[in-house]
């Protein structure tokens, strides 16, 4: 928490957030406008999470006893998915390195079998879960949600690194109706190549705990993926194998491509102090009591901010609520990079005024 910031006065704004179910973990329901009154972190205040970090590409999520993800962790190289990849009207983020594997993935199946692949669903984080989960919950009890969507911090789509993948041809839905659909076919044969992996298989309940989901789809790493798959096992063994190691297995780490601060990604995410160095020494780590449930590095400023990608287009210095001679940098609204909002998930564009007086439209989280 950073002593200085206290975002309480912006709880008033519009809120507006869709929400995503999953049965499996993953049929994918828009809850909608429903959740416009209460999207709040209330809903966290019941699950403590797990232990386990996602920095681990290889880290195995699933029902089991303490394969479940903290609830502070979220990914900190999450950009936003262009349109052209995602079913209309969605928007999506992902963690860098793993949408520039899926672009290579996408671009492929269209060379090879004109395929238009889109996905559905991306990362979802904590919070998300939990509101979905308690939605769940509430209105079909405990045994219904446990069956038909995630525990928070027990969903692969927190990884930041999972996708669910569909198309025009399949109605832009994840149906178990389409498992022998041309899509899915392709995806079983050749998502390795890309570093994905089929996380639900066919026949495979008892041991991943899910049906068969075959548009879910998870980045292991390129190396990972191919030694997963010269070894004929599924996701759920092979992430076992590496968890209890010694193995014959390499269980190769793979490093996802950084994240520029302020070019495609703005600000970073964070968990701790040191995490913001990449964008600036005096970057400060701001988290959920600041407002920022994902953990968000943000620059301290008294009048501008630093020039940091170019005339200063990017950032705009925001008046501190009850300070008026402290500010921190937040991101200008961008309606060609968010098109439609202005900002990438979470945030929404206001109006804030910098302490010399002048307005802008900046991001400012929900
Ligand atoms: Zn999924």
């Amino acid at each position: 928490m950073w002593w200085l910031v206290r975002f309480a006065y912006w709880t008033g704004l519009l809120l507006s957030l869709s929400l995503s179910a999953c049965a499996g973990d993953e049929v994918d329901t828009d809850l909608g406008p429903k959740f416009d009154d209460k999207a709040d972190l209330s809903e966290c205040a019941g699950y403590d999470g797990g232990h386990l970090s996602g920095d681990d590409l290889l880290v195995l999520i699933n029902k089991g006893e303490g394969q479940q993800l903290a609830k502070r962790w979220a990914p900190r190289d999450l950009v936003s998915v262009d349109d052209h990849l995602m079913i209309p009207g969605r928007e999506a983020t992902l963690r860098l390195g793993v949408l520039q594997a899926y672009e290579k993935l996408a671009s492929k199946a269209e060379l090879e079998m004109g395929l238009d692949l889109r996905i559905r669903s991306a990362y979802r984080s904590f919070a998300t879960q939990c509101r979905t989960f308690a939605y769940w919950v509430d209105t079909k009890g405990l045994e219904h949600a446990q069956r038909f969507s995630a525990e928070p911090g027990r969903s692969q789509h927190q990884l930041g690194t999972t996708i669910d993948i569909t198309s025009e041809a399949l109605g832009y839905e994840n149906s178990s109706g389409d498992i022998e659909a041309t899509e899915y076919t392709w995806l079983a044969e050749n998502a390795h190549r890309f570093g994905f992996a089929l996380a639900y298989p066919k026949g495979e309940d008892d041991t991943t705990g899910y049906g068969f989901e075959p548009w879910h789809y998870r980045f292991i790493g390129h190396e990972a993926a191919l030694e997963m798959h010269d070894a004929g096992l599924i996701l759920e063994t092979y992430l076992l194998a590496c968890q209890n190691a010694p193995t014959d297995l390499q269980c190769p780490q793979e490093e996802l491509a950084e994240v520029i601060p302020n070019d495609r990604f703005i600000g970073g995410m964070c968990e701790a102090q040191e995490d913001c160095r990449t964008v600036s020494s005096d970057a400060v780590c701001l988290d959920e009591e600041d407002g920022y449930p994902g953990g968000q590095c943000a620059l301290p400023c008294e009048a501008s901010c630093p020039d940091r990608a170019g005339a200063n287009a990017v950032t705009f210095c925001v008046v501190h609520p009850t300070d008026e001679f402290v500010g921190l940098c937040h991101s200008r609204c961008d309606d060609e990079r968010f098109p439609g909002s202005g900002c990438r998930d979470g945030y929404s564009c206001v109006e804030a005024s910098r302490p010399s007086g002048s307005t802008g439209m900046v991001c400012l989280p929900r």
